[in-house]
């Protein structure tokens, strides 16, 4: 196995130069080079007539050169070469540019083949800058060639070599499955799947090859996961709360009805609270299903048994509407709520931090001020982390370490869907909140042009005539210098022209996470307050806020986010009794802009636009995996790969089961995979 320890630079064909190049993509050793695996392939194994090519298309012909290659000056030192090659079809002319030297590898008379790409115009053929073999030769046509993801300093021949170069020296590579997994999948052996991931023979080796990478990295995770969770089962005592502080009490006094879901849902923190072993629990639920009541009610057993809470949220805006809300209902019975956010004053954090810290505060509602070192409890129970995706699980295990062992509730409304929640989140239990509260309006939601402008500002100012507020959700905070961001309107510019031109009788007002915190705090307030009826803001107003009073969420250059983004966006109205309204602006309308809008305007489950999200973007992006802690994966994807994921969770409980901490003899291979799946993942705590 020393070999594939060998770093990067001694492999024939990188040197000192190329090695820096190859570490910018965390490939260091040999090992990492043989698992940086092709983004996509090409075929360029079925060689065409060259009548049936395709304008633009790339393809493979075969011919005998008819001319030899004649070379033409263009200034100094460029160089067109071309030649005319004819099959039994018809003739293609082939140019090359500044490559002189071909003209000595072709011969007339001759047969060759290429690949490249096509170019129909007038009935004549042209086949551009074409990599060639000799007929019997298969060194860059004939089979199918591995794209890997663009190195900027390597070009793609060269990190090909590179990998073939790696792989040979590589040589047999030990499996690293037992054989009894191997056998019972008849998985395609590490050694060659490894080979043929890179190099296929044809597309159903790639597609074993995939299979069985694909297998061992999902089993890898779930393995790491479900051993993990045993082990946080299993080691530590944790609370055990009063089965006499009832939830029930503030439940009967609150003045609406909790919905079917969240009394179920309640049931199941109850039950974890009221074990000896620590909660682990995430809850999910879409925007406006009513996660924040489920946290209160919760916090409220926690205090009535003695402890204190931290409720963590990922923006001051959404801590100090938590606390407000807090407050009011808490209050009457003697619990006493505490902000910390940042931004306070010296003397302000310092009071705040004694009553922590003397116990006299029984819930403290903040930000990463929380995390902070000097932040210190008397008696930390329970810890709940709102909207979880914008938190790393180091961030939530930093605050867990505060107390002994404390009960955890995750709330996320990333709606995920179950089967990857049970993956992603392997080491926490889950509870849905699968059900709005009763009366919620529907939001209508269209995605409208450019022409359309004038008809919605004439909507909005109708609305808030009558009294409803508006949003205003741009991509950009300020103007930007890049050319890709240059079309898009920011906040700040948008917000002047409302409040100077088109809506200068209302109160229009820009929020953005440039401002300090005691000006968003402001005017945040006064949106609440019914002060601003147009609020043009960035993505700072993405998560949780709750003002029930607005009807109206517009978002400029939708096209710019992503579906589960848009889906939060929206989440913001529809809030109160009034009909709400989502508007998706797009500038341009490319087929893929206009297929997500209509998923936007024909579904507002949460559920089914994260599917559709992972389906069009990916697993990467959507879910951030990073954040999760979970690890990235080289080669799975959490959609495409759905069934295999079932077949391994289902392998992975069976194994745990047997063996929890995989330590018979024929698990060692699966340990090994799990340790290296995990190793700099000291993230994973929880
Ligand atoms: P989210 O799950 O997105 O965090 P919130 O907790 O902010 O949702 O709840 C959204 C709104 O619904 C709040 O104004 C809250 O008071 C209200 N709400 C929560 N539960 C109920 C219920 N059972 N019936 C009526 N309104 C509810
Ligand atoms: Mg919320």
């Amino acid at each position: 196995m020393g070999e594939l320890e060998k770093e990067v630079q001694y492999i024939k064909g990188v040197g000192p130069t190329r090695a820096k190049s190859l570490n910018k993509l965390g490939i260091y050793t040999l090992e990492d080079l043989i698992t940086y695996y092709p983004r996509d392939y090409e075929d360029r194994s079925k060689v065409q007539t060259i009548a049936s090519t395709v304008d633009g298309e790339k393809c493979t012909i075969e011919g005998t050169a008819v001319t030899s290659v004649s070379m033409r000056m263009i200034g100094r030192c460029r160089s067109i070469e071309k030649l005319i090659i004819k099959d039994e079809t018809e003739s293609c002319t082939i140019t090359w540019f500044n490559q002189p030297y071909i003209k000595n590898q072709i011969h007339r008379g001759d047969r060759y083949r290429f690949f490249g790409k096509m170019s129909v115009k007038g009935g004549n053929r042209e086949l551009n800058s074409p990599v060639f073999d000799i007929i019997e030769k298969n060194n860059n046509t004939g089979k199918i060639i591995p794209v890997y993801p663009l190195i900027y300093e390597v070009k793609p021949t060269t990190i090909r070599n590179v990998i073939q170069n790696g792989l040979e020296l590589a040589g047999n590579l030990e499996e690293t499955m037992p054989d009894y997994i191997v056998d019972k999948y008849k998985l395609m052996s590490y050694n060659e799947a490894t080979k043929q991931i890179h190099f296929p023979n044809d597309f159903e080796n790639f597609r074993k090859a995939r299979r069985r990478l694909v297998f061992d990295e999902l089993l890898s995770m779930q393995l790491g996961l479900l051993k993990l969770r045993g082990e946080n089962n299993r080691e530590v005592k944790g609370i055990k709360y009063n089965k006499d502080a009832k939830m029930s009490d503030v439940i009967s006094d609150l003045p609406f009805k909790l919905t079917g879901a969240q009394l179920r849902v309640l049931e199941e923190i109850n039950s974890d609270m009221e074990k000896d072993k620590p909660m682990n629990r995430l809850l999910q639920g879409d925007v406006g299903s009513g996660k924040t009541i489920v946290a209160m009610i919760s916090a409220y057993k926690a205090v009535k048994s003695g402890y204190q809470v931290v409720i963590l949220a990922p923006t001051m805006i959404l801590a100090k509407q938590h606390l407000a809300n807090f407050n009011r209902i808490l209050e009457d019975y003697g619990i006493t709520c505490e902000g910390l956010v940042g931004g306070m004053t010296a003397k302000q954090k310092r009071e705040a931090l004694e009553r922590i810290e003397s116990g006299e505060t029984d819930i403290i509602i903040g930000t990463h001020a929380i995390l902070e070192e000097n932040v210190n409890f008397k008696k930390l129970g329970l810890v709940v982390t709102d909207e979880q995706h914008r938190f790393g699980v180091k961030q939530r295990s930093t605050v867990i370490a505060k107390g002994d062992n404390p009960d955890v509730l995750v709330m996320t409304a990333t709606p995920i869907p179950r089967t990857l929640a049970l993956i992603l989140y392997g080491d926490l239990d889950i509870s849905i909140i699968d059900e709005l509260p009763p009366n919620r309006k529907e939001v209508q939601t269209v995605a409208v042009s450019k022409k359309m402008e004038n008809r919605v500002n004439d909507f909005v100012k109708k609305e808030v005539d009558s009294g409803r507020q508006c949003y205003v959700v741009c991509p950009l905070v300020e103007e930007s210098e890049e050319e890709d961001m240059a079309k898009l309107i920011p906040a700040t510019v948008l917000a002047e022209k409302y409040k100077n031109e088109i809506f200068k009788d209302y109160r229009v007002e820009c929020l953005h996470g440039k401002m300090k915190s005691k000006e968003k705090d402001e005017i945040m307030t006064r949106f609440k307050n019914r002060e601003i009826d147009i609020l043009v803001s960035t993505t700072v107003i993405e998560v949780g806020v709750d003002v029930p009073n607005a009807s109206i969420m517009i978002i400029e250059n939708a096209e710019r986010f992503g579906l589960a983004q848009l889906h939060q966006l929206r989440g913001r109205v529809g809030r109160g009794e009034y009909k709400s309204y989502c508007i998706l602006k797009c500038a341009g309308g490319s087929e893929a802009t206009k297929e997500r809008m209509d998923i936007m305007t024909k579904t507002d489950d949460g559920f089914v636009i994260a599917e559709k999200d992972l389906e069009l973007r990916g697993s990467g992006d959507f879910f951030g995996t990073k954040q999760h802690g979970i690890p990235e994966f080289k080669i799975a994807n959490l959609f495409q790969d759905m069934e295999a994921l079932k077949e391994v969770q289902a392998l992975a409980m069976q194994i745990i089961a047997e063996d929890p901490k995989l330590e018979s003899s024929q698990n060692i291979k699966l340990s090994k995979l799990v340790e290296k799946c995990f190793t700099s993942k000291e993230e994973i705590t929880i």
